[in-house]
């Protein structure tokens, strides 16, 4: 049977775009659909977008510091209006290098919604298209918990355009979102309430590094409260009162939920051709990213693994190799750096203490949590914690984290030898760089005893 296209990808986001430009350079026939805007969540509604304005956040942060080197800043004024217009300019730019990406590749770009008809056919503003295989990588969306006064919140996907910048800013949620953008607003000016349901946020990263980065938010300013939610939200002249299911009550002039992203699975025929979804309406996919039906393939977001840009790209590169190119290869799903743009960042590789200790019979702990050099003269009481987890039999590094400035460019390098299996002992014989705080990774010799 002959179809129009090798590749049909609907999706122009991380994974889509990088599946698409190279399948295309391995010689594919191939499509791409994109609904909305090219780059999809990271580039418009995420990891951009979030970056630049922790950027313009640190500014803020820079002016009270000064004065301890010396300097005498004036007033000081965020111009909102200029820092959404300078971020949309960017953005816009961006979109425009995307599509020369996917043009350049000999790909072909299609505007619309794009649904499953069958096994090989795509309709997109009814027209249709047939393809050999089919990729689907629509990514996620925002879940908000059905609570009274749900139609008044906002998500990330509006955060970075409110009309009016929220002096009084009410975040929900605990995890990456939640975390990043209460101590964004909070460096930007806004007074941010932060609430978490459970007890510490961002569950599932090491203890030490939850509890540090508690403390350091909370002596920036963020009013994080935990065991805390919501129980309704109502609307009033010129601000929304928050009713808590303690009974507290917060008036504030928005509230955000950042509750956990959930597949965007609807309104795509997935359905009709028979694709089996799991529990959170996922794409069940096999190591090949191939779902139940042998023509389609999902990956990235929509199969709700690891919701990141670089493992989306990761798994891209993978399922064109085993498509397109000579055998298969496979992702390491193991030991994937990742950072929180908190302030100070989270920058974290490897196993918790808490895994570790499950694994491994014996694991030595390394940590260090002192004043870096720059805030001895700002005037700043931010502190910076970093730690080594060590599988003592073989004496490897098996978990690397830090709290501190520059923690997610910090990781980056030393992922590479955790990913390589370095040992203590190399750490250990590594030069440090005076004066860094990344140094102390290489000069912690004292194990904590406690
Ligand atoms: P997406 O990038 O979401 O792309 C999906 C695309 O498909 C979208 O463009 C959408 O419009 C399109 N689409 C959907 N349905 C259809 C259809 N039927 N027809 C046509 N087009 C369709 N990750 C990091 O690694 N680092 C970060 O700092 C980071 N920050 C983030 C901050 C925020 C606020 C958020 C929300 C996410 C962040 N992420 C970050 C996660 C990252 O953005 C995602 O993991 C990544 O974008 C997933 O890529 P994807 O290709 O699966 O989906
Ligand atoms: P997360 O899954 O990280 O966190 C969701 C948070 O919401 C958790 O604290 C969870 O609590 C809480 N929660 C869930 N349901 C409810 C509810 N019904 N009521 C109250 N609280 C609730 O999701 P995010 O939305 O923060 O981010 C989605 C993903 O995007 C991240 O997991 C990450 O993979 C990616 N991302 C990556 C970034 C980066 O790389 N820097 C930045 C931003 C996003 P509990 O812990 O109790 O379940």
């Amino acid at each position: 049977m002959e179809y129009q296209y090798d590749l049909f990808v609907i999706g122009a986001g991380s994974g889509g775009v990088r599946a698409a430009r190279f399948a295309a350079q391995a010689g594919a026939k191939v499509a791409i659909a994109e609904s909305k805007d090219l780059g999809g969540t990271c580039v418009n509604v995420g990891c951009i977008p979030k970056k630049l304005y922790s950027y313009a956040a640190q500014f803020n942060e820079a002016f009270s510091e000064a004065a301890g080197y010396g300097w005498s800043v004036g007033e000081t004024s965020l111009d909102w209006e200029v820092l959404k217009r300078q971020r949309a300019q960017e953005i816009t730019r961006l979109n425009g290098i995307y599509d020369n990406l996917i043009k350049n590749s000999g790909a072909e770009l299609i505007r619309g919604w794009a649904k499953l008809l069958d096994e090989h056919t795509v309709e997109v503003e009814g027209q249709q298209y047939s393809a050999k295989y089919i990729l689907v990588v629509p990514g996620g969306w925002p879940m908000v918990p059905d609570i009274p006064g749900k139609e008044h919140v906002i998500t990330s996907n509006e955060v970075f355009d409110l009309p009016v910048f929220p002096k009084r800013f009410l975040i929900v949620g605990g995890g990456y979102i939640a975390c990043e953008f209460a101590s964004i607003f909070n460096a930007l000016g806004s007074q941010v309430t932060q609430l978490y349901r459970g007890e510490q946020v961002l569950r599932g990263f090491d203890g030490d590094i939850r509890q540090h980065i508690s403390e350091e938010m909370r002596k920036a300013g963020v009013d994080l409260r935990v065991q805390s939610d919501v129980a309704s939200i109502e609307k009033k002249a010129d601000h929304y009162l928050v009713h808590l299911k303690n009974n507290d009550t917060l008036e504030v002039d928005a509230v955000m939920y950042a509750t956990g992203r959930v597949p965007r699975t609807a309104d795509l025929g997935l359905e009709r051709v028979g694709v089996a979804l799991g529990q959170r309406g996922e794409i069940q996919v096999d190591a090949n990213y191939r779902s139940n039906i042998p023509s389609i393939f999902a990956l990235g977001d929509v199969t709700d693994r690891v919701q990141l840009t670089p493992v989306a790209t990761g798994e891209a590169m993978v399922l064109v190799h085993y498509l397109f190119g000579k055998g298969e290869r496979k992702l390491s799903y193991d030991n994937i750096p990742t950072a929180v743009f908190t302030h100070p960042n989270i920058g974290t590789v490897g196993l918790t203490e808490e895994e570790a200790r499950e694994q491994f019979d014996e694991v030595v702990i390394y940590r260090t949590d002192f004043r870096p050099l720059k805030h001895t003269l700002s005037g700043s009481s931010a502190r910076t914690m970093m730690k080594l987890v060590v599988d003592k039999a073989s004496d490897r590094v098996v978990g690397l984290h830090m709290v501190g400035d520059d923690a997610g460019e910090i990781t980056q390098g030393f992922a590479v030898a955790i990913k390589a299996g370095a040992t203590k002992a190399v750490f250990d014989s590594t030069i440090g760089i005076h004066p860094t705080a990344a140094e102390e990774f290489v000069t912690m010799r004292q194990p904590v005893t406690e």
